[in-house]
């Protein structure tokens, strides 16, 4: 059996390497290392595979989230919510604005944000949302987009884990997440679904005039060479992972199917165990499994870390501590309410191995192992 990781890049690179070699040396060949060829290919390919009529690459997902908001106007003490159950770069980015994070509990099955905690959150000053499609799953974007509608506020949708899952309208439209909302934006860190050998990142939108001043806030707020409209940033996507992002997005579909078809054997072979709840798919949502989170009862998780530790089964607590809890944030006027399920989820979940290259022996070792845990102890 391969050694087990939570994330096999190196297997998923063997499939790929001559397509990703003639790809990064055409781009080298070329020396065209920023805004080259590759880049706009890319941006073109995502748009057409998202359907979005607006792709702006850029440096990383964190950049993609922080640039979304600059091109929003929104303004020093203006309330923006986030769940509070998520990779801190959504809230981050919203202080370093002079924003106000505004943190909303989450649904205990499905991990994203609760809904109905996220109206109560509305007050006159909020502007805008920041729904994250954690793990891969959806949020209920009809309902957040209504809610966004009767109040006035803008949606960003943090894409980084979910990039090719598809929401599904309750009219039957299917679209791609990401392009729901006023903004999207993604992250192709290395081990997201779609990603890099190295960072990036990019914003969508379906608003051409929005895409355009996004665009320019993401290359020093310039109009054209040396005209600056704005105070902007310097964020670009490399040419060289634009090469790799090229041939990645062709298998995109594959490595969806993939991680699919592995959370579903996870979920038929831990079947009647008592002590975890498996992952729960939601109707109007793809699962494109970023992470496989179990969680686990009895207050049993970090024996169980332990456990399939010394068994060499790796896996990761996503995420170990509620954002309103980190040192980082205390002090910055972040309004909190009473945020039960994330403290709780906090204590319970934690994620197997997860990736596009797993097989059925690996699969059943890390089964067997958790079947160990809970018959010995
Ligand atoms: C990875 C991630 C980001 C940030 O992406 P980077 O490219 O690492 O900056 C933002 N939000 C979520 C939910 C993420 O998982």
């Amino acid at each position: 059996m391969r050694e087990l990781q939570m994330v096999d890049l190196k297997s998923q690179y063997n499939k790929i390497k001559e397509e990703v070699a003639f790809s990064i040396f055409e781009c080298i060949e070329d020396a065209t290392f920023i805004n080259g060829p590759q880049v706009k290919s890319f941006a073109q390919n995502l748009s057409e595979y998202l359907g979005v009529k607006s792709v702006v690459p850029c440096g990383n997902g964190t950049d993609a989230l922080q640039i979304a908001m600059m091109a929003l106007d929104l303004q020093p003490g203006d309330e923006v919510i986030v769940p509070s159950f998520t990779y801190i770069a959504t809230a981050e980015v919203i202080c370093l604005l002079g924003l106000i994070p505004v943190m909303v509990d989450v649904d205990p099955f499905t991990f994203n944000i609760d809904v109905k905690e996220l109206e109560k959150a509305i007050t006159p000053k909020t502007r805008a949302i920041v729904p994250v499609h954690l793990f891969g799953q959806s949020v209920p974007m009809e309902e957040i987009m209504t809610i966004a509608n009767k109040y006035g506020i803008y949606v960003i949708e943090d894409t980084a884990q979910a990039i090719g899952a598809k929401y599904t309208f309750s009219d039957g439209r299917t679209t791609s997440v990401g392009s729901i909302g006023h903004i999207g934006c993604t992250s192709f860190f290395p081990s997201k679904n779609l990603g890099c050998y190295g960072d990036g990142g990019a914003i969508f939108t379906n608003d051409l005039e929005l895409g355009a001043k996004i665009r320019m806030i993401a290359n020093h707020g310039q109009e054209r060479k040396y005209v600056h409209k704005c105070i902007g940033v310097n964020s670009r996507l490399d040419s060289l992972q634009a090469a790799v992002l090229n041939v990645k997005l062709k298998y995109l579909n594959e490595y969806a199917e993939a991680r699919y078809r592995a959370a579903a054997y996870y979920s038929k072979s831990l079947k009647g165990i008592e002590g975890i709840v498996t992952p729960i798919e939601v109707p109007f949502s793809t699962h494109v499994y970023h992470q496989y989170t179990l969680i686990t009862m009895d207050g049993r998780r970090d024996e169980l870390k332990l456990f399939l530790e010394n068994n060499n089964v790796p896996s990761m607590i996503y995420y170990p501590i509620p954002l309103f809890e980190q040192d980082a944030f205390q002090g910055k006027g972040i309004k909190v309410g009473n945020l039960p399920v994330t403290t709780e989820l906090c204590k319970s979940v934690i994620s197997l191995p997860m990736h596009t290259e797993l097989s059925i022996d690996q699969q059943d070792y890390i089964v067997e192992r958790i079947r160990d845990f809970f018959k010995n102890t």
